[in-house]
């Protein structure tokens, strides 16, 4: 009960931020689900092919981790914090972070369904 509250906050606060309502629909060419190293590199890289205003990236995580540092984690020689940064600094600048979670992705209609409601359309998935 409590994570479900906490989860509706989180929707209605990344939704009140970014000024979308619930159940939204956006367009994009290209959307990359899951905002981890590689989510953000191929964002990076589809933002030079296709323009940064035509990429998203589905990322519900404000902290980006860089895992390879965690084998050190583990050595003792560096902190888990020290490995983490926020997501919104390594986001490639002007593509659409859409900051939920993906709970479907309906390739027929390319559609992605986020757990905040949204619905993010994609060109070409
Ligand atoms: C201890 C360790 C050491 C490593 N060392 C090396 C190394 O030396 N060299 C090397 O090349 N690689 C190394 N790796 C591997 C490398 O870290 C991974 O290959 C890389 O992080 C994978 O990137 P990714 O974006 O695919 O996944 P991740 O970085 O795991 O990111 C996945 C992202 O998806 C998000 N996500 C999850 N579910 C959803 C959802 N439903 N909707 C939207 N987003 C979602 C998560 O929040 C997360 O941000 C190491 C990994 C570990 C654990």
């Amino acid at each position: 009960m409590v994570r479900r509250f906490n989860r509706l906050l989180y929707c209605v606060r990344s939704n009140f931020h970014t000024s979308n309502g619930l159940a939204s629909k956006e367009h994009y060419k290209i959307v990359v689900v899951g905002g981890g190293s590689g989510g953000i590199s191929m964002g990076a890289r589809m933002k030079r092919k296709v323009g940064a205003e035509n990429v998203a990236i589905v990322e519900p995580s404000e902290m980006h981790y860089y895992q390879p540092m965690w084998t050190l984690v583990g050595a003792g020689a560096k902190t888990v914090q020290a490995s983490g940064r926020s997501t919104a600094s390594v986001m490639p600048s002007g593509v659409k972070w859409v900051k939920s979670r993906a709970i479907k992705i309906d390739p027929k209609n390319n559609t992605v369904f986020t757990e905040c409601g949204k619905e993010v359309g994609i060109r070409t998935l």
